[in-house]
């Protein structure tokens, strides 16, 4: 029975229903009127449009567990890890930065539309740097070695990567004045958002989104930041709003002469769990092992992935350069 159990609490859990039920058991309806009951209410939308995503793969015969085994592991991996710590980094972080913000900001629509765009600065400057830093990108590449793209990439994640991003994302909104209802609110539409843009072509085909590709980040433009090919690499770091990609020139648009294909550029066991997990590790440690001195091991550590000590770097910046040299010939 205590299996059973414990299965039930887990398929409670990760479809998020949790909420939802309590709010059925005790008749309390007027709370999905509230922020927190419309969080609880839209808690299982990700989860269960992924089950949709499964089920019309099944349907059409196209579902190999290929396509979800790396997410699959993953998601076990980090439940089980979580059994024993959970680093809460944004509590920590708010109760640590917040009396050294520069202003204070109120709960209204302006001060909204303001933390949004800070909130949007924090987001790109954490993925930024989760990119063009090796030791952070160890964090993050486990989100970016799937070959495929679906909902389950969502959940596929190293388990330090949330710290790391929530240390970074949230005492850059907290010193700059985003008041703590403010930044959970941007949150929760931030993370409804990020988990929609890596909706499955089995579900969505073209995912431009129409005329919304223009204004916002649509998950056709994080179809492309997940993508390998030299055009796409390192672009549309933001999540719902594109401006700072606007603003640092890493926009990129999908292009129909330029199929995507995901993942990471090293050579990789294909959907191998734990080369997705520990593979950029443990490149990094033999790199720093091998590295002839002090400060080359130590630069491996910070430089961007790619970087080697002889010169012959093969960073994103240069496979990029030589790709746009060879295009235009
Ligand atoms: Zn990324
Ligand atoms: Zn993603």
């Amino acid at each position: 029975m205590e299996f059973l159990e414990t299965l039930y609490n887990e398929i409670v859990g990760f479809f998020n229903f949790g909420g939802l039920i309590e709010i059925i058991q005790t008749d309390n309806y007027k709370a999905l009127l509230t922020q927190d009951g419309i969080g609880k209410a839209l808690g299982p939308l990700i989860p269960v449009l992924l089950l949709v995503e499964i089920i019309r793969a099944l349907f059409y015969r196209r579902l190999t567990f290929t396509q979800y085994k790396i997410s699959f592991f993953t998601y076990v991996f980090n439940r089980f890890i979580s059994r024993f710590i959970s680093i809460g980094m944004v509590g920590l972080c708010i109760a640590f930065f917040e009396p050294y913000a520069i202003f204070k900001t109120e709960f209204t629509w302006y001060w909204f539309i303001y933390g949004y765009v800070v909130w949007e600065f924090a987001h790109f400057i954490y993925h930024f740097l989760g990119h063009k830093v090796r030791l952070f990108w160890c964090l993050h590449s486990t989100h970016h070695a799937p070959e495929y793209m679906n909902l389950s990439v969502t959940y596929t994640h190293f388990f330090l990567e949330a710290p790391y991003a929530d240390i970074i994302r949230t005492t850059i909104c907290i010193l700059l004045g985003v008041n703590p209802p403010l930044l959970f609110l941007i949150m929760f539409i931030d993370g409804t958002w990020g988990a929609f843009i890596h909706i499955g072509e089995n579900i969505m085909v073209d995912a431009r989104l129409g005329f919304l590709n223009k204004i916002i980040l649509t998950p056709s433009h994080h179809r492309v930041h997940h993508a390998k090919n030299p055009l796409y690499m390192d672009t549309n770091f933001c999540n719902l709003l594109n401006i700072w990609d606007k603003a640092f020139g890493t926009l990129q648009d999908e292009k129909h002469e330029e199929a995507i294909e995901y993942g990471i550029t090293r050579p990789m066991k294909s959907g191998d769990f734990l080369d997705a997990y520990f593979g950029e590790i443990t490149l990094l440690l033999k790199d720093v092992y091998q590295a002839p001195t002090l400060k080359d091991k130590v630069l491996y550590i910070f430089m961007p992935p790619g970087w080697h000590h002889s010169g012959n770097h093969k960073t994103a910046t240069i496979v990029k350069k030589e790709y746009f040299d060879s295009v235009r010939g």
